[in-house]
């Protein structure tokens, strides 16, 4: 048997109605927010997420799937999608017909991480970018998208954290704090940090390793470091949110593990994933178009892991669609009739079934009743000579004789009130 890659899962028929309805909020909300989908290819060229995530992330030194093409090129598969919807944005030039676009994608991305409970290697991500608005209302507008999202998808116990990761102006000093702080405390780091402590010593604060997070306590705050143009703009967003009535808290210890980020960063996160517990997460990325050979343009984004979402939503309750009419026939009549009805209802967008295997009467009102149809229509080669039909409304046992004439009325009008 050939099964398939550690951590790469298949989607069971039974989990599909969850994930279409994490999918159908997602489109109602984010519509409602005048954001327009984007589909990109899951491949890209390596070089692209060197430049745009950074060398020294877990990303790029440890978690991508690269490989050469048969033309000796290297190629990635998508950790994440911020990078590949800057680059398609900027190779069709979106900003020259739009100087504003608000884009959200679904779909995997893939990370060579340890597969466990909410973590894997295929996983999928549905993500937003705003691109083109520098303003703190884009930032407290996408935030409200995400919050509105949650409450329409009926997740309950997330948080918002929020946090400024400051701009190329003042993240100097603060890295330089930092520096001289980590440098004091080298021998209680693990040693990936220890090695990125003068490269990338923001990393060391989104360390999971449990001594890495008891040092970090003390580190200095990123929020005393901020510009007065930084400071007024982290200022604005939290008085923006506040008057969104969205809930959340600052978190100065929050730093993202890929380089674009400057400005407003955020997390929602819930104590219901164990060591999983951001659910979605993101930030803003003014320099990461033009680092990426695109104009000067600002942007803020997020994504949010759907794995994770449908652990949180006990997604078991989402019903799957049931058959409105299952259609039960005896003798060999009968069964053809069926089958010509059956075929004339699913022409017409009902959802019918029938057996087709000639099983017992009492073995197809099984099925039906196993299957939640609404309503069985029986016939049987004697009904059908006096041109009449029973109709069974399954949930009630109920039952009455119909005339074939005029059926197609009479069983609009039926299913209408089971909607109900
Ligand atoms: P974590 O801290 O859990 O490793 P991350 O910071 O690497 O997450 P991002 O790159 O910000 O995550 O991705 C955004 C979201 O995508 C996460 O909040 C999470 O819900 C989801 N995600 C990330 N990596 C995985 C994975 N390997 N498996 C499943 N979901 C994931
Ligand atoms: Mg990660």
């Amino acid at each position: 048997m050939i099964t398939g890659i550690k951590g790469m899962n298949d989607i069971l028929p039974e989990e599909i109605p969850a994930w279409h309805f994490i999918e159908a909020r997602m489109r109602e909300v984010f519509h409602a927010f005048g954001f327009s989908e984007i589909r990109v290819p899951i491949v890209e060229k390596t070089e692209l997420f060197h430049r745009s995530i950074g060398e020294e992330t877990d990303i790029v030194e440890k978690e991508m799937y690269t490989f050469a093409d048969r033309n000796g090129h290297s190629l990635t598969l998508r950790p994440e999608g911020t990078a590949s919807v800057m680059r398609a944005c900027i190779e069709h030039s979106l900003h020259v017909k739009t100087p504003v676009s608000k884009l959200y994608y679904v779909g995997p991305m893939f990370r060579y991480e340890r597969p466990q409970k909410g973590r894997y290697r295929q996983f999928h991500q549905i993500g937003a970018e705003f691109i083109g608005e520098a303003s703190p209302m884009a930032d407290a507008q996408l935030l409200h998208m995400l919050t509105c999202y949650f409450r329409a998808l009926g997740i309950p116990d997330v948080s918002l954290q929020i946090n400024s990761l400051g701009c190329r102006h003042c993240r100097p000093a603060y890295r330089a704090a930092l520096v001289e702080f980590i440098t004091g405390h080298l021998d209680a780091l693990c040693d990936d940090c220890r090695r990125r402590s003068t490269g990338n010593p923001l990393r060391v604060l989104d360390c999971k390793v449990e001594g890495c997070r008891t040092v970090c306590q003390d580190a200095p705050s990123v929020l005393d470091y901020l510009c007065p143009e930084c400071a007024a703009h982290f200022d604005e967003v939290r008085h923006l949110l506040t008057a969104l009535n969205i809930p959340f808290e600052v978190n100065n210890r929050m730093v993202r593990g890929l380089d674009y980020y400057c400005r407003t960063t955020f997390e929602m996160v819930t104590n219901r994933l164990g060591a999983q517990s951001a659910v979605a997460a993101g930030g803003r990325y003014d320099g990461l178009i033009a680092s990426l050979g695109g104009p000067e343009l600002p942007g803020i984004g997020f994504a949010i892991g759907m794995e994770r979402l449908s652990l949180m939503m006990g997604t078991e309750n989402i019903p799957a669609p049931h058959p409105d009419l299952f259609l039960v026939a005896l003798g060999p009549m009968a069964r053809e009739r069926a089958f010509l009805m059956l075929a004339d209802f699913q022409r017409r967008g009902l959802y019918a079934e029938m057996d087709f295997s000639g099983k017992s009467m009492k073995a197809q009102m099984r099925q039906a009743d196993h299957l939640k149809a609404r309503l069985a229509l029986i016939m049987g080669d004697d009904e059908l000579a006096e041109n009449r039909i029973q109709l069974r409304h399954m949930d009630s046992g109920e039952q009455e004789s119909l005339p074939i004439e005029g059926l197609d009325a009479l069983l609009e009008e039926r299913l209408a009130q089971k909607k109900d």
